[in-house]
């Protein structure tokens, strides 16, 4: 079968500017030349620090920001180059869930007026029967009373809102769902049973995920096959089971090992990988992870290292991989 979603060489490049003028001084690489299929059914993991280009990933897939190059094909078409009208029947296909449920949901319309939102704005559900089944029929798939519909966003704890937020990019029955670190924001126990109702809304209504996380160990249990993220591009992509079990790339083998400290910036902790990730408006030259690994050689400060596969869907960029590669590399780091 085809993917559901074929991503080839994408990039998102974001102007700086400086000086009193405010000329454009160079790029931002947020994204620079990534490549990924999504299978129907799966979840892709998409981990990485804070900082590496994920979130901009995530959005540029469905178009919330503008890609600067690159092909996006979601069931066939291409997406990159539709004009907002064009995208219009293609949105209700492919919906986000943010990572602030808070954030993302007016809080001036009660959950009844949230859920009821995406209807309307796409002309659907034929009379105020239908619209008013279609909602009562979301908030029991999300585990939440009836009498929710009538209250406001700030009634309910930061679980529940996420709740909501979930229902709201479900109403429309997309495919795709890509979901930017969903749980980072919920306290610790509430997390998994955030995770365990999107895993069962998977199997219920057989979606497609693409699963955003800053943890490695957030997306083991949900993962099919998991991409981690350096830089704006992806080092290692690779069966969830293989990755865990065998990382190839020095990145995410630092991520396995990291450990959970304080973080101001996200709920409860981050993970330290040794050494601070480089500042993306002057990436080291060529591997950008170069100075944080162990492992690195002459070569990896003068060469970027292309995508290696290593056999059963397993890529890595790293020259270490080279040695085990199957075929000739990638021109951009990829895989699927
Ligand atoms: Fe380390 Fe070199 Fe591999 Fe980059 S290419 S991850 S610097 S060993
Ligand atoms: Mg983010």
């Amino acid at each position: 079968s085809t993917p559901l979603l074929q991503v080839r060489d994408l990039q998102v490049h974001f102007p700086v500017r400086g000086g009193v003028l405010g000329r454009v001084r160079g790029a931002v690489k947020a994204v620079d030349g990534v490549g990924f299929d999504v299978m129907r059914g799966e979840t892709l993991g998409l981990v990485g620090e804070s900082g590496c280009g994920k979130s901009t990933l995530g959005r540029a897939v469905l178009r919330l920001v503008e890609p600067t190059a690159g092909s996006v094909r979601f069931d066939g078409q291409e997406l990159t180059g539709l004009s907002q009208r064009q995208l219009r029947p293609l949105r209700q296909r492919m919906q986000f869930v943010f990572q602030d449920p808070y954030a993302s949901l007016n809080p001036r319309m009660t959950v009844r007026e949230i859920l009821e939102e995406p209807f309307a704005i796409h002309g659907l559900a034929r009379g105020p029967g239908e619209r008013e089944r279609e909602v009562a029929e979301l908030v029991d798939a999300m585990g939440l009373p009836r009498e929710a519909l009538a209250r406001y966003p700030h009634e309910f704890s930061g679980g529940q809102r996420q709740r909501i937020g979930i229902a709201r990019a479900l109403a429309l029955r997309p495919d795709l769902v890509v979901a930017d670190e969903p749980i980072s924001a919920l306290d610790v126990s509430v997390q998994a049973q955030i995770v365990n109702l999107l895993v069962d809304l998977q199997q219920a209504r057989g979606l497609t995920y693409v699963f955003i996380a800053h943890d490695l160990n957030i997306v083991e249990y949900v993962s099919t096959r998991v991409a981690v993220m350096y830089l704006g591009r992806i080092v290692e992509l690779a069966p969830a089971a293989s990755l865990y079990r065998q990382p190839r790339h020095p990145y995410t083998q630092a991520l396995l090992s990291a450990v959970p400290v304080p973080d101001p910036d996200h709920a409860r902790t981050r993970l330290l990988v040794p050494g601070e990730p480089p500042s993306p408006l002057a990436p080291p030259p060529g591997c950008t992870f170069h100075p944080r690994c162990p492992h690195a050689m002459e070569r990896c400060r003068r060469e970027s290292p292309p995508s290696y596969a290593l056999g059963g869907g397993h890529f890595a960029a790293c020259f270490l991989a080279e040695a085990d590669a199957r075929e000739a590399p990638a021109a951009a780091p990829s895989g699927g």
